[in-house]
């Protein structure tokens, strides 16, 4: 991946109370307090927004009633940046290490180096693939994981496929039922893990077939996506739909092998280990929003800011425990 690193300079070897790796809802919740603590802060991240960029509209975030997930994001920012914190995006933290007894050194792509006396990981998670012939050699050519980003693109075709059951893939079927002539809905299961008023609008559209307790195989295609073969799962028929789009939306997966790099404990599902205050197994080191071990399947734009404002707070409790918290420390 390459990335253009943007946002405020940030010297090499540059000393922080708290770095905050990841720039979604998790850490910007969790700059904006701990600019309150006057902790002096920066947040490295690949993007500014994390899964809120996968979203188009937002409606159950408190007090903002409907609001476009961009603006969201925005709002976000600035508020954090109002408050000073440094936000440098285009960059993706390889590894965080302890260096001294109190010391993390923090380092990224775009050669970024930063010391940090605590850090927060608020890295989500990356999308699940499904693993089928005919996926990765046809992704951008008809394969999507992110309906909200690319529906615009399948203006006018006949027919696409949706996969999966989850609130992504509901969201994504209405979506694309405004834009192609037909949307088939493929999930594995009988029911949806979706919210009931995402499946009941998508229920009233009427150009969207729902192909339950079915299973995508393969997707067809030489240049581009022609087609999908799915099987039902019950009565083991199988059918081949021409569609010109696949779009995957069968969830995330934690970024385990970066957390098992540092050496933090995972759970069975390979999410951080935390407590209630949001620490890890490492101290100083604690984590927030979908990186975590709590709360799966649940997650909600609401809380990941929550527990980022608590691993914040428990960053400053720390800082204040070893003797390192110098309320003058931001400069
Ligand atoms: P999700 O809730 O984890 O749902 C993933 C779906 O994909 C499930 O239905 C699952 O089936 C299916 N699935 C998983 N692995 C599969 C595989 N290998 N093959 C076929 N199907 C597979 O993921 P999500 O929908 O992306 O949502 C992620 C989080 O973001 C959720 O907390 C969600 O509430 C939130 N979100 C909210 C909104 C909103 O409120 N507007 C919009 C988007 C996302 P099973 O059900 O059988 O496990």
């Amino acid at each position: 991946m390459s990335l253009r690193i943007r946002g405020p300079k940030v010297k090499r070897g540059e000393n922080f109370d708290l770095a905050i790796v990841g720039g979604g809802p998790a850490g910007l919740s969790a700059a904006i307090y701990a600019s309150r603590f006057l902790l002096k802060t920066i947040v490295l991240t690949v993007d500014v927004g994390g899964q809120l960029n996968l979203t188009n509209w937002v409606d159950d975030y408190p007090g903002l009633g409907h609001i476009k997930a961009s603006e969201l994001v925005d709002r976000f920012k600035k508020h954090a940046e109002s408050f000073g914190v440094n936000i440098v995006w285009g960059v993706e933290v390889k590894s965080v290490d302890r260096v001294e007894e109190s010391v993390f050194k923090v380092s990224g792509t775009g050669d970024v180096e930063v010391y940090a006396k605590t850090v927060i990981l608020a890295v989500g998670a990356r999308r699940r693939k499904l693993g089928v012939p005919g996926e990765e050699r046809l992704v951008g050519r008809g394969v999507s994981y992110c309906s909200v980003c690319d529906a615009p693109l399948f203006r006018g075709k006949k027919a696409v496929a949706v996969v999966g059951g989850g609130d992504s893939a509901l969201e994504g079927a209405g979506l694309l039922s405004s834009y192609v002539g037909k949307v088939y809905l493929i999930h594995r299961r009988g029911e949806f893990r979706a919210k009931p008023v995402l499946v009941a609008d998508v229920k009233g559209r009427g150009n969207v077939e729902f192909l339950l307790n079915s299973v995508v195989t393969e997707i067809m295609g030489d240049d581009s996506v022609k087609a999908v073969r799915v099987v039902n799962k019950v009565t083991g028929e199988e059918i081949v739909l021409d569609v010109e789009g696949v779009f995957i939306e069968i969830g995330f997966e934690p970024a385990t092998e970066f957390f098992k790099s540092i050496g933090l404990e995972t759970d069975d599902y390979g999410y951080v280990k935390v407590d209630e205050w949001m620490r890890t197994s490492i101290p100083g080191i604690f984590a927030a929003g979908d990186a975590i071990s709590k709360w799966r399947g649940f997650r909600q734009i609401v809380t990941a800011a929550a527990t980022g404002a608590v691993a914040a707070y428990s960053a400053y409790q720390y800082l204040i425990e070893k003797g390192l918290y110098r309320s003058f420390s931001r400069t």
